[in-house]
């Protein structure tokens, strides 16, 4: 006999909810903090420094840029790419918000092509196909934490004289051909928040091997001011400095940064652990009727920001909202990542109406669901989440 699922008068698996993704926190993280707060500096001091050191070494890049957050950082990417009102940038719709908004900030146009159906990422050939005269950039995203085809894209933004920037907000520790993401792109950035593999609360860092846009990061997240320019003048105008550029306040601070390197420190723990459970999940629920794992590149490492699985519907005799509804209602803090971006509201209203369809992001949206997945889970947690999946889509197996 079935078991019947909560959310057709069952039981519930789990008496609380156990949630997709949440950040860990230990006494050393607290004490690092601690001791800032009992320093000279808050903000912008030694520690930014650090900790911007710490993050290049980890990801193997000559730069990193530490910065408010993950959104901050592709509003500056955009700006030291030199996108402006008269350019385009290719990116995907497979992706929070944040992404294609940067490419809106500077005025610029984001085109989306659409996604390889067996992996959700961006395809350099899909890209290829909306490239236009004025298209500036590409805008690349680590779904999930896979790596898409950074050969290829960097074949393609060469041949075209594209610049080519790099979400990795999923994919801290993810590697492609033995080597980290991060030094790769022209820019590469993550972001610091709590689901995120290691976090600052809010925060974001821009990796790159480019000096020069280093620099210009530098400069934009700090009001455009040139403190360099008081070199020219005596002890007299030790004060002077020039705005030669409209910046930002987009600064992260001394605490936010002691608590990075505190977590920094516990990366490589955090990615064996991530690896694990998912390794798990595939292994439970690989051979599962109605339900298909994620599928895997060669020659990358997955950072498994996500877990996401795909329902098989023709199997199902629900949709993938039942689904959802009825594992939130054991308690299974399931999500869907992502809503595609060209269907919101917002955008759709500024291109013409029916001209964007994106037949791979849209079927791949009505099949996702994100499974719990972070560091702090415990197994019995994730036998509940497998248990749970079962018994609900055993119940709604057609
Ligand atoms: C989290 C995230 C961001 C934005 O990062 P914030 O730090 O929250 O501003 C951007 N892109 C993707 C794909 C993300 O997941």
């Amino acid at each position: 006999m079935k078991d019947r699922p909560a959310i057709e008068g069952g039981r519930p698996r789990r008496s609380s909810l156990l949630p997709y993704g949440r950040q860990s926190i230990d006494e050393d993280d607290v004490r690092a903090v601690a001791e800032q707060l009992r320093s000279d500096f808050l903000t912008t001091g030694p520690t930014v420094e650090r900790f911007e050191a710490a993050f290049a070494k980890a990801v193997g890049a000559k730069h990193a840029v530490a910065v408010a957050n993950g959104t901050a950082a592709l509003h500056l990417m955009a700006r030291a790419a030199g996108l402006g009102t008269a350019d385009r940038a290719t990116t995907t719709p497979m992706t929070f918000v944040a992404t294609s908004n940067a490419v809106l900030y500077v005025g610029a146009e984001p085109d989306f092509a659409d996604v390889d159906p067996e992996t959700g990422l961006l395809g350099p050939e899909a890209a290829r196909g909306t490239l236009t005269a004025t298209t500036r950039a590409l805008i690349t995203v680590d779904y999930t934490g896979q790596p898409v085809d950074y050969g290829a894209f960097k074949d393609l933004a060469d041949e075209r004289g594209l610049a080519w920037l790099s979400d990795a907000a999923h994919a801290l520790g993810a590697e492609v051909g033995g080597r980290r993401v991060g030094p790769q792109a022209d820019l590469t950035m993550f972001s610091l928040h709590p689901v995120k593999h290691v976090t600052t609360g809010e925060g974001g860092v821009v990796t790159t091997d480019r000096e020069d846009l280093a620099a210009r990061l530098r400069l934009l997240r700090n009001h455009g001011m040139d403190r360099e320019a008081a070199k020219r003048f005596g002890p007299a105008r030790a004060y002077y400095y020039e705005v030669v550029d409209l910046g930002y306040n987009y600064r992260l601070t001394d605490i936010q940064c002691a608590l990075g390197l505190a977590q920094l420190r516990k990366l490589d723990g955090f990615l064996d652990r991530r690896q694990r459970l998912a390794a798990r999940y595939t292994k439970e629920l690989g051979d599962l009727d109605g339900l298909r794992v994620p599928s895997l590149r060669k020659g990358v490492r997955h950072a498994w920001h996500l877990y996401v699985v795909r329902l098989d519907l023709g199997r199902l005799r629900v949709s993938r909202d039942r689904i959802f509804e009825a594992l939130r209602a054991e308690n299974i803090g399931v999500q869907v990542h992502y809503i595609p971006v060209h269907l919101h509201p917002y955008y759709r209203e500024r291109s013409r109406p029916g001209t964007v369809t994106l037949p791979h992001a849209e079927s791949w949206y009505e099949q996702i669901l994100t499974l719990p997945l972070y560091p702090g889970m415990t197994d019995a947690d994730q036998d509940d989440v497998i248990e749970a999946v079962r018994k609900v889509l055993a119940w709604y197996a057609r």
